[in-house]
C-alpha cells in the first residue's frame, strides 16, 4: 500500500543528515585552511573602513544558525499540514479514502500479527441522486456534511471514520468483531433515518458489514462489505448486511 512518507521526516534520517553536515564542514574547513581564506578575507576588508570583519563573523554565527532552525521548523509544520490536506477530504472535514486505505492496511496487519479482531463497515446514502435533483447540489453538500458529522459524534474515539466515495463513507471498528459492527451500523442507521439533515426528506444509508477472515487481505475485507452493501441496496435499502444474515445472502465471517 502506498503511504504518504516522506523519507527526510523519518526520524531515522537525523544520524546520516548530521554525518553529512559533519562531512561538509570538514571539507570547507580543509579547503578554507589550505587557500588560506580567513587571511585573504582580512587583508581583503582593510580596505573598506565600515567592516569589521570579527564583528560580523560573530553576527552570522550567532544569527545563522538559530534562522536555520526556525526556516527548518517552519518547513516541516507546512509539511505536516500538507500531510494532513492530503488525507483529509475537503468538503466533510473528516479522513479520505487514501488515508482510509492507508489506515485499513496497517490495522489488517495488526489483527493478523497480534490475533485482534477487526470490522469494517460501508455505508452509502439512498437515492442521494434524488436529494441533489430535487434540492441542489449546494443542500446536498450540506446534507453529506451534516451526515458524517452525525455519523462521527455516534462512534467510539477508537473507530475510523472516512468518506470513501461520493455519497459513501467506512468505518474501520478496530477490537470489533462482525456481531459487534453490526449493532453499531444498526445504530447508525437509526439514528440517520430520525435526524433532520436539513433536507424536507428522511435521509437513510444502507450498510454492508466484513469481519476480517484470518490471512485475509484488507481488499477482500473491503470487497466482502461492498457486496453486501450491494445486497443491502437490493433488498431495499436502509438496512444492514452483516455477516450471519437470516436469508443466508452473506455468509458468516470467522473470527480471526
Ligand atoms: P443508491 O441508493 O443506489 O445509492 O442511489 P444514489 O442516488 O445514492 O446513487 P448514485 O450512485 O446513482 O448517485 C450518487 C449521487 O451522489 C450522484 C452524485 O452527483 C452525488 N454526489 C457524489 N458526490 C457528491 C458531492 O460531493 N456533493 C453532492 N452534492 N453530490 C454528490
Ligand atoms: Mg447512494
Ligand atoms: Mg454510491
Amino acid at each position: 500500500m502506498r503511504q504518504f512518507k516522506h523519507k527526510y521526516l523519518d526520524v531515522r534520517r537525523f544520524g546520516s543528515e548530521l554525518l553529512l553536515a559533519a562531512l561538509l564542514f570538514l571539507s570547507v574547513y580543509l579547503i578554507s585552511s589550505e587557500l588560506d581564506l580567513a587571511d585573504s578575507l582580512y587583508a581583503w576588508t582593510r580596505h573598506f573602513e565600515a567592516i569589521n570583519l570579527d564583528e560580523l563573523l560573530i553576527s552570522l554565527c550567532l544569527v545563522g544558525p538559530f534562522y536555520l532552525m526556525l526556516f527548518a521548523y517552519r518547513r516541516l509544520l507546512e509539511i505536516r499540514a500538507l500531510v494532513e490536506e492530503a488525507n483529509t477530504d475537503v468538503l466533510t472535514g473528516i479522513l479520505n479514502r487514501r488515508r482510509a486505505m492507508d489506515v485499513l492496511s496497517g490495522e489488517v496487519r495488526r489483527a493478523h500479527r497480534y490475533r485482534r479482531r477487526l470490522s469494517v463497515i460501508l455505508f452509502d446514502i439512498d437515492h442521494f441522486k434524488d436529494i441533489n435533483d430535487a434540492f441542489g447540489h449546494p443542500v446536498g453538500d450540506q446534507v453529506l456534511r451534516q451526515f458524517a458529522s452525525l455519523v462521527a459524534g455516534r462512534i467510539r474515539n477508537l473507530d475510523l471514520l472516512a468518506r470513501t466515495g461520493g455519497e459513501e463513507f467506512m468505518v474501520i471498528a478496530t477490537e470489533t468483531a462482525g456481531e459487534g459492527a453490526v449493532e453499531l451500523a444498526e445504530r447508525l442507521r437509526m439514528a440517520i433515518e430520525s435526524t433532520h439533515l436539513g433536507v424536507d426528506r428522511t435521509v437513510t444509508a444502507s450498510f454492508g458489514v466484513s469481519q476480517l477472515r484470518p490471512g485475509e487481505g484488507f481488499a477482500a475485507l473491503m470487497q466482502r462489505a461492498d457486496e453486501r452493501l450491494y445486497w443491502a441496496k437490493r433488498e431495499g435499502r436502509n438496512r444492514v448486511a452483516g455477516p450471519r444474515m437470516q436469508n443466508g445472502a452473506s455468509s458468516s465471517d470467522a473470527t480471526s
